[in-house]
């Protein structure tokens, strides 16, 4: 548990601004500007001394999805002068339901250009920088060093890791949020201002197999909204140097019960990057999560060659290792249901005298079938790469995604 003279020590480094007092005085507010932040400036906790620290301030905001959408608009509303993105995704229809930087009109655009315009409506004044790419080990530090804050709206454990570990060496702050269902979380990771970090909580990613299906879990579409909101107010709060930050507590916020919960956390010092012995100095790549790169021990068939045996009618068996409901909302003709829960015990129900070619949503509970099934003995196993998602993109579009 966090001790009180800790916690003073939080408050103690909180005590001002995180935008450095020389970058602030060369900073002016223009007739207009007065007049946009007026609810802003006659609050004695911000005035215009702190409108110009929010417009001297970098904000990088990790993701233009589910928590990146509100913490972005309400950061550019706020007035923060430079707000950079990272995101390499399209808008998906999918995406509507709580993505609220993008519209309709928006589908099969760039999500960055479709941030950008959005953010620009709401403020003209501001500059938003876009950084259309995945974040990686290799663009990382070179992006981060530029801002002040990180906000990370990732939805992966890659990106997660990433995020926390550039900020630990670059001593950023990093606003974490995340949701699931009907719960989420946020707290704020940055050692040198006296919190732990993500590591000092969970040391290392868990293994790829414990993590079936990330993005299938499904989410609330207000969920996003309320946690992505506590970002924004956290990182304006770390740079008008007001409040008590959420360093060193996680909040966790659950929908249903409509209860928030705070939880103290410690910074651990055996932590592998922040600790007293660190045993990471560079950022690593965890790209075999959730489907981001496929694992090359892993035999995969393109839905392309899964089309071209169907219609050669080639004996095979195509096994569905999904959950029943989403059978029910979309599935490939011939498919076999076996939800991946149950392969263990009904492997014996597969002989693979046939080729058997497994599918899920997109890609990564079929190739953990896969390996099961190769453990097993069975060696005629394939994935099929990208699952149902590409199958109803390049092959039948009749198919719902979802
Ligand atoms: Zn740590």
């Amino acid at each position: 548990m966090l001790r009180a003279e800790s916690r003073a020590n939080v408050r103690q480094a909180m005590h001002k601004s995180i935008i450095a007092e020389e970058r602030v005085s060369g900073t002016g507010l223009t007739k207009e500007e007065l007049q946009r932040y007026s609810r802003h400036l006659i609050m004695p906790e911000v005035t215009a001394e702190g409108q110009k620290r929010l417009k001297a301030a970098r904000v990088l905001c990790i993701g233009a999805g589910g928590l990146g959408s509100p913490a972005a608009l309400y950061l550019a509303a706020a007035g923060v002068g430079k707000l950079g993105l990272v995101d390499f995704d399209r808008v998906d229809l999918t995406n509507l339901q709580r993505q609220i930087l993008h519209g309709t009109k928006d589908i099969g655009r760039s999500k960055l250009e479709s941030a950008r315009d959005r953010l620009g409506d709401i403020n003209p004044d501001i500059e938003v920088e876009l950084h259309e790419c995945r974040l990686s080990s290799e663009n990382a530090a070179q992006i981060v060093a530029d801002y002040d804050v990180i906000v990370d709206g990732s939805d992966n454990f890659a990106t997660r890791y990433l995020s926390n570990d550039i900020c630990v060496f670059a001593q950023k702050p990093n606003v974490y949020g995340s949701v699931f269902r009907f719960e989420g979380q946020t707290t704020v990771f940055a050692p040198h201002l006296g919190g732990p970090c993500y590591r000092c909580l969970f040391p290392e990613p868990p293994p790829p197999e414990s993590v079936p299906n990330c993005a299938q879990a499904g989410v609330l579409g207000v969920l996003p909204g309320i946690i992505g909101m506590l970002q924004s107010i956290e990182a304006i709060k770390l740079i008008l140097g007001i409040g008590d930050p959420l360093i060193a507590r996680l909040l966790h916020f659950d929908a249903l019960k409509v209860q928030f919960r705070e939880l103290k956390l410690r910074r651990d010092p055996q932590c592998p990057i922040c600790g007293e012995n660190p045993t990471i100095f560079r950022p690593i790549d965890y790209d075999q999560f959730c489907g981001t790169r496929e694992d090359a021990s892993i035999p995969g068939i393109s839905v392309q060659e899964l089309k071209r045996k169907m219609d050669a009618r080639e004996a095979f068996e195509l096994i569905d290792v999904r959950e029943p409901f989403e059978f029910e909302i979309a599935r490939i003709d011939g498919a076999k249901l076996i939800p991946l829960g149950e392969i263990p015990d009904r492997a014996d129900q597969l002989h693979g005298q046939q080729p058997i070619i497994i599918h899920c949503h997109s890609g990564s509970r079929s190739a953990q079938a896969v390996r099961l099934l190769k453990q097993r003995g069975l060696t005629n196993v394939y994935s099929l790469e990208g699952g149902i998602d590409a199958w109803s993109d390049f092959i039948d579009p009749t198919v719902p995604k979802y």
